[in-house]
């Protein structure tokens, strides 16, 4: 039986209460390993000795050394790519083909590049005046922060784990990581590569478990966690925030979102519907950035809600390692079970099934997993709870629109503010209305078209803090203003 133990201190330690609970496949609901529930005695162990990393041989590396261990670490994940993609893949169940286009390769590159910005970001000087006309030099000064928690979620997990542990390690923090209960298994493996390139013990840490009352409260109340930076559900970054509160430390939210879609009858119409497919269905839908709410010009509307019911009937339910199947399964039963109380409310709050709507007969030996279908709506009025609510799954509400006055207050009617598309032939009418949306990030005819060196973070609940480029710096840094008298 494969079981999944904490990496402390660079070794694999269990859990000394032996408390562990079951890992299994969203796809055929099979056992895929044990894992290990970290108590307070693991969480503190871990905690520790990246505290005491800070002042070891990491803390002594220049930014150079850092930078080529960090590279190191990035060709590693390469080099492992088979193993990688087969522990996501088990873990989610989300197709081989995408996983190995999006979660494993940007899972490596985050290492890469945010070494190569945090080694080649400037620093502030200012030379002022003084009255004995001698004057003095300040200069900003960046330190590491120091024992940074990591907290992640299951939809895209080595990747963005890495999109944090990569800038912390960049700016010379030491972390630890609570990846999701859910998914625990790239985390996990991450501590062998650590070993493998040379990274001082201590320095990446791991403990699994839940959150309330386990691993995830007890790594976010320890007193020497300098900041804590958290993927997932609003709802868990306000209990985050008030663990944080505590010591005034630091924090970085992504949370959730209600993506609008925005498409413009003068839109290239299947660029909108090949952009609205990948923003609703990708990864089942558990995207933070998928487009739940999508708002159509009247006068296309029959023809775009035609054309994504044609492409939604095209999706192919099936096991990753299945090259005709692009549709994995949500990620667990529990969470299917949350989706599918939504589906029910759609009907309920008088929404008319487009296509989709329930649980597809997968046959014997897949009927076990998570699979849900592929679902849109029409016809729920803007309040319905199907509307409001993040509901994380494979579905869209499709609703017409008549002014772009109208589509705007419609975009942000929501408490979140993450992302939306606008889709447009007309640049002066994309940007006008790009800057009136009240989100974080806004794609103009394209969707999760991601340049590392640019912002990424939410408006409203959807989050606080930016990451990203060289956004993190002020997060996983503590600047020091150096002023010296001449
Ligand atoms: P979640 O909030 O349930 O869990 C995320 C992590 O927090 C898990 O590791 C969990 O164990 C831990 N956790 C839960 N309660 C905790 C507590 N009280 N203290 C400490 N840790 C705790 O989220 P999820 O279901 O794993 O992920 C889905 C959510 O993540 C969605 O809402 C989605 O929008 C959001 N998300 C946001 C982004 C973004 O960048 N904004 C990206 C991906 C996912």
């Amino acid at each position: 039986m494969k079981e999944f133990k904490h990496f402390i201190n660079g070794h694999y330690v269990a859990s000394a209460s032996g408390n562990t609970f079951e890992n299994r496949t969203p796809v055929d609901n099979s056992l895929i390993g044990l894992v290990h529930e970290a108590g307070k005695a693991e969480v503190d162990a871990a905690v520790r000795a990246a505290h005491a990393a800070l002042r070891g041989p990491w803390g002594a590396l220049t930014q150079a050394e850092r930078t080529a261990l960090l590279n190191k670490v990035a060709d590693r994940i390469n080099q492992r790519f088979d193993e990688f993609l087969d522990a996501e893949c088990r873990d989610t169940g989300k197709p081989r083909a995408m996983a190995s286009h999006i979660d494993i390769p940007r899972g490596a590159a985050n290492f890469k590049a945010f070494a190569e910005t945090v080694a080649n970001q400037p620093t502030e000087g200012f030379r002022m005046d003084t009255p004995d006309g001698r004057g003095a030099v300040n200069l900003g000064h960046r330190t590491p922060k120091g024992v940074i928690a990591v907290i992640a979620p299951w939809n895209l997990p080595l990747l963005l784990m890495t999109w944090k542990v990569g800038p912390a390690l960049a700016c010379g923090n030491t972390v630890v990581v609570k990846p999701s209960e859910e998914t625990p298994a790239t985390t996990t493996l991450l501590g062998e590569v650590m070993n493998e390139c040379g990274v001082p013990p201590g320095v990446f840490n791991v403990v699994h478990g839940f959150g309330p009352d386990s691993a995830g409260e007890f790594l976010t109340q320890h007193p020497l966690v300098n900041a804590i930076t958290f993927t997932g559900e609003t709802r868990t970054g306000e209990a985050i925030m008030r663990a944080a509160s505590v010591g005034l430390r630091n924090i970085s939210l992504e949370c959730g979102g209600k993506n609008p879609g925005i498409v413009f009858a003068d839109c290239d119409l299947e660029k909108a519907v090949e952009g609205t497919m990948r923003s609703a269905f990708v990864n089942c839908g558990q995207v933070c950035l998928a487009t739940e709410r999508v708002y159509v010009e009247r006068s296309i509307f029959p023809k775009f809600l035609a054309r994504m019911k044609e492409e939604v009937a095209k999706l192919r339910s099936g096991r990753p390692e299945d090259s005709d199947a692009n549709f994995g399964p949500l990620v667990s039963l529990e969470h299917r079970e949350k989706v599918l109380s939504y589906y029910r409310l759609a009907v309920e709050e008088g929404a008319t099934v487009e296509i989709g709507g329930g649980v597809p007969d997968m046959g014997a030996e897949l009927n076990d997993g998570a699979w849900i279908e592929p679902t849109i709506w029409t016809g729920l009025p803007d309040d319905a709870r199907v509307i409001r609510e993040e509901i994380f799954g494979p579905c869209c509400h499709i609703r017409p629109f008549d002014t772009e006055a109208e589509v705007i207050a419609l975009a942000n009617d929501t408490e979140y503010g993450l992302a939306a598309a606008i889709w447009t032939e007309n640049s002066a009418r994309a940007y006008r209305v790009a800057e009136q949306i009240e989100a974080g990030l806004v794609w103009v005819n394209s969707w999760f078209l991601r340049d590392l060196r640019t912002s990424f973070g939410g408006a409203k609940q959807s989050g606080i803090g930016r990451e990203g480029g060289i956004h993190g710096l002020e997060f996983y840094t503590e600047l020091k203003n150096i002023c010296v008298k001449l």
